[in-house]
């Protein structure tokens, strides 16, 4: 443990709230404030990145100790921790809902490796925060579990994500109205310890600019800038500039990985979105089992959709306007903004293109390609398709006789496999001729499309089956899923299982398709 240096750069360079306490309250001309963890009566490791721990130079022993449990768990701080809840605001569902800050999440500082790497740890659902509003600042099992496999899952896909170190059961119980229907149960209650370079997001400056508070929204460009962003040059001025059009460009890369993947945010609110381009704040998020572009996994966004999958990269551009309206005050060429907000709709065309082409194997974008994958799009969903199943399954069709053979195991319903198997067959068809174009040996185009797309994804019902059993106290389907997630893209011999498509008593089930904020 002794191999942890911190250097909590975002506390000294920036204003603190002069009240203490984790009273609720409006914390005005501060970045953030001190706070304590609340102590976990009775913690226990649950599961732990092996990766992640190296990363900070932890070792096995490290992670094994009751040191670290009791770290981790909130209960003890190692030298040179400071802990502090972050405060910010945020559009929700499109509309400004003032300062929000980390309700349940409290920092213990920043750890500089000896390669210079910098990772602020946080410790999410240690208990309630001046942010915290009526709410209780825990975090259920669940939803703690959801967030540690994901996060690394995300990581080892090779999608920008923030990371987690460890989950620790905190042996205390959270009451939670799961499904907001009137039958709150208590539940038992986790803590993570997330990871990242910064959990800066855009809400961090757009509180400063909703108060009119500039001096320190130009105090927060500029220490992000230099902290998180140091390979901008130039002077204050175009330094500034190119900083949110390097914003702007991350943000499009990460929707095209998003896309690529099938995942879906499901509260892409703008407190939620990351200043480095990093998946952060996993919630009700979900994994696109049948294509469809208009599915959410946010039982609160159901009536909108807002946050459907289609519509993602449109809100990243919608969040990126909210920020670039928070910088106008303290960026003198206005447009530059602009400048930056073309750029990502230029790089997102331009990436999103590029990812199409490699998922099918394809050695670079053609525009004639759209009418392709357009039709491919619309024959996915109507015929019910399983996404990742289809793409691994593409890559295996014999392009001298293609048939659905190697994509029969992503159909949902037979019926519609039926109904559609024409115009699958004469897609097939057209996409064999187009494959064929390129003149590549059938090997390079498989490798080339299942190093693109995942053959293990963390399913929603697999998930799901890995909560029940560790509310029960198993955590081996953590564990399994935890280490086959990790080579997403290798088949894994005796894990076929956990590369099946949604069965069908997940469907409609609660946890497996749907998710409510409650967490
Ligand atoms: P989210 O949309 O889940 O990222 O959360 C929106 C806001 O609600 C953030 O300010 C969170 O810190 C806060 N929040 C969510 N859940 C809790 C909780 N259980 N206790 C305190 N604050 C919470
Ligand atoms: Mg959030």
């Amino acid at each position: 443990m002794r191999a942890l240096k911190f250097d909590n750069a975002f506390v000294r360079e920036l204003p603190a709230d002069r009240q203490s306490g984790n009273h609720p309250r409006a914390v005005h001309h501060a970045g953030y404030s001190w706070v304590n963890p609340t102590p976990a009566p009775a913690p226990t490791l649950i599961a732990w990145s092996a990766e992640m721990a190296a990363a900070l130079g932890l070792s096995h022993d490290d992670v094994q100790s009751h040191e670290f449990v009791e770290i981790f768990a909130g209960n003890r701080l190692l030298d040179g921790m400071q802990t502090y809840a972050v405060c910010y605001g945020g559009h929700q569902f499109g509309v400004w809902a003032g300062q929000l800050g980390d309700g349940r999440a409290i920092n213990l500082g920043e750890v500089v490796t000896p390669s210079g790497q910098r990772w602020e740890l946080q410790l999410k659902g240690a208990g309630r925060t001046p942010y915290s509003r009526s709410a209780d600042g825990r975090a259920v099992l669940r939803s703690s579990l959801r967030e540690f496999l994901c996060s690394e899952a995300m990581h080892h896909l090779g999608v920008p994500t923030t990371r987690a170190l460890c989950l620790i059961g905190t042996g205390d119980q959270v009451i939670r109205d799961m499904l907001y229907d009137g039958n709150p149960r208590p539940e038992p209650g986790a803590v993570v310890c997330r990871v990242s370079p910064s959990f800066i997001r855009f809400g961090n400056f757009e509180i400063f600019a909703a108060r009119e508070d500039y001096e320190l929204l130009e105090r927060l460009v500029d220490f992000t800038i230099r902290r998180d962003f140091p390979m901008l040059s130039g002077t204050p001025e175009t330094r500034r500039a190119d900083w949110f059009e390097e914003v702007c460009i991350r943000t499009a890369r990460l929707m095209v990985e998003w896309q690529r993947v099938g995942f879906v945010h499901g509260v892409m609110n703008t407190d939620n979105l990351s200043i480095l381009g990093l998946t952060i704040d996993y919630g009700p998020y979900g994994w696109v089992d049948n294509f469809d572009f208009n599915w959410t996994p946010n039982t609160t966004d159901a009536m909108e959709r807002r946050y459907r999958f289609g519509q993602q990269p449109a809100i990243a551009h919608w969040n990126l306007v909210q920020l670039a309206n928070a910088l106008r005050p303290i960026v003198a060429d206005q447009s530059a903004l602009q400048n930056g907000l073309e750029r990502f709709v230029e790089d997102f065309e331009n990436g999103y293109a590029q990812m199409l082409a490699a998922k099918l194997g394809f050695l670079e974008w053609r525009s004639e390609d759209a009418d392709l994958v357009g039709t491919l799009q619309r024959l996915l969903h109507e015929a019910e398709v399983d996404m990742t199943l289809f793409f691994r399954g593409l890559a295996a069709v014999d392009l001298d006789v293609p048939n659905l053979g190697a994509v029969e195991t992503a159909f949902y319903s037979a019926a519609k496999r039926r109904q559609y198997q024409p115009e699958l067959l004469e897609w097939l068809s057209r996409y064999a001729i187009r494959a064929r174009q390129d003149g590549v040996p059938a090997a390079d185009r498989q490798q080339r499309m299942n190093t693109t797309n995942p053959l293990y994804v963390l399913r929603n019902y697999l998930a799901q089956q890995a909560i029940d059993l560790a509310e029960q106290g198993d955590y081996t389907l953590i564990h399994q899923l935890q280490d086959v997630l990790r080579r997403p893209y290798e088949p894994q011999p005796g894990c076929e299982r956990l590369a099946e498509k949604r069965p069908d008593w997940a469907r409609n089930r609660p946890g497996c398709s749907m998710l409510s904020c409650s967490s």
